[in-house]
């Protein structure tokens, strides 16, 4: 069976934490799927052309990484993919919290698919894109937080 995996989130800004699950989960899965939401509860900072085109730019070298945007349930864009994983990254307690109850209840909507969870690397376990947006509204410099080459402009 091809082990295809999504990995859904906001994006908004990607983040080195973001990166380094992606990479680090390459070893994993066939193919990981990198899918832009469109939360209902969340307003972007950044417009989707410019998060998808820093994921491109991301995971440029990695034949394995498609970047998509979607705005239909994750179980759904898993459905129309042929994906029989969900990727997560878990930075904390309140991290699992949260993600456990969307990984329950995935799995009750489509026990066909696994929510697959990796912890972050401690380097990386503090690095929150909220708290990138609100350096930036502040005109600080986030660049250590985020991919190498990335220029969030
Ligand atoms: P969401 O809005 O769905 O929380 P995010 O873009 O914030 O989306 O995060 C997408 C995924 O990346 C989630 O699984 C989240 O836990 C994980 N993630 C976020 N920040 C980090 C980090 N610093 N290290 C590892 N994983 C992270």
């Amino acid at each position: 069976m091809t082990r295809i995996a999504v990995f859904p989130g906001s994006f908004d800004p990607i983040t080195k934490g973001h990166e380094s699950i992606v990479k680090r989960a390459m070893s994993l899965f066939d193919s990981i799927i990198v899918a832009i939401g469109s939360n209902s509860t969340k307003t972007s900072m950044f417009p989707l052309e410019k998060r998808k085109l820093w994921l491109e730019q991301t995971f440029a070298s990695c034949p394995n990484v498609e970047v998509v945007d979607y705005s239909t349930l994750t179980i759904d864009l898993c459905r129309k993919h042929g994906a029989n994983y969900i990727l997560r990254g878990l930075r904390s307690v309140t991290d699992f919290e949260y993600e456990s109850n969307i990984a329950k209840m995935n799995r009750m909507m489509e026990p066909g698919i696994e929510t697959i969870f990796m912890l972050t690397l401690p380097e990386f376990s503090g690095i929150h894109s909220t708290i990138i947006r609100e350096i930036i509204k502040n005109k600080g410099d986030v660049s250590q937080f985020i991919p190498q080459g990335i220029k969030l402009k």
